[in-house]
């Protein structure tokens, strides 16, 4: 059976992890690279528009600060009623210090990994299950931290396809790992299920198109941010017409995977009726 998860992290736009701060800023502008949200917002309405047209649940891993500030202008439970929502940290946390340089203590993670659920919780009146790490950033201190504090699934790895098959799998006690995947482009190199070189326009839809084609089983998990439909790090906030360009190709790729027959869910529903015991 080939599913597919359509998830969309919802951040601070263009994300950036800094030196000596916990929490990630945003792509320079004006001079300043205080964190932003006007294109995580916009992006968030024109992903929800076409997964809503298409009829297709998607699951969004919303950073806590940042849905507390979009929901100061838009009735985000209500954007997202039909769709999974799922947790992406609280201020955008390095949280293997990897960039920052900052580690974190387990008293740390274990405050992030609860308190993005709580905030969420509090704001739109929903239990995440599911986990990202920002910048996809994980170790196992933090995979046994959102073990322990009762998450169902992570979904921070990227994971190579083997034959085109790719599945969520157990990593601790009850904690599934939900993978992002890489397959081969049509040149026989590695393309990963995150659309960010698309929006960047490093690749395109056809390089996408063919890596649907060659998924042949399990659980394809497509990624991307909210914000990238409407800024990129090389070319900043885009032209309105990019920006129709980025939802048109969002839109083609789902549609070309309905079509050759992946059925969408979220993940959370894909474990559930997958996984069970
Ligand atoms: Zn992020």
């Amino acid at each position: 059976m080939r599913c597919a998860a359509m998830t969309v992290d919802v951040d601070r736009d263009v994300n950036i992890a800094e030196k000596g701060r916990i929490g990630g800023v945003s792509r320079e502008k004006d001079g300043k690279t205080s964190p932003r949200y006007k294109s995580a917002a916009k992006g968030l309405k024109m992903i929800v528009s076409i997964l809503d047209d298409l009829g297709i649940q998607g699951t969004f891993f919303i950073e806590a600060e940042t849905a507390e500030v979009l929901s100061k202008t838009i009735d985000l439970r209500g954007l997202l009623r039909s769709h999974e929502i799922a947790a992406h940290g609280i201020i955008h946390e390095d949280l293997t210090g990897t960039d920052t340089g900052i580690k974190l203590s387990a008293r740390q993670v274990e405050d992030v990994v609860v308190g993005s659920s709580t905030a969420l919780r509090g704001l739109l009146r929903r239990k995440p299950v599911g986990f990202r790490a920002p910048y996809l950033h994980i170790d196992d201190s933090v995979l046994q931290a959102l073990a322990q504090e009762g998450y169902l699934y992570d979904s921070s790895v990227i994971r190579r396809q083997d034959k085109g098959e790719i599945y969520p799998y157990r990593v601790f006690g009850p904690l599934i790992e939900a993978p992002i995947s890489s397959g081969v482009d049509k040149e026989g190199k590695k393309i990963v299920s995150y659309l960010w070189p698309l929006h960047e326009r490093e690749r395109d839809v056809r390089d996408y198109e063919h890596m649907v084609s060659k998924f042949s089983a399990g659980l394809l998990v497509l990624a991307t941010h909210s914000w990238h439909m409407v800024e990129s790090y090389k070319d900043g906030v885009l032209a309105e017409k990019k920006v129709a360009e980025n939802a048109n190709w969002v839109r083609t790729i789902i549609q070309g995977a309905i079509d050759r027959g992946v059925e969408f869910m979220t993940i959370e529903e894909y474990i559930e009726e997958h996984m069970g015991d």
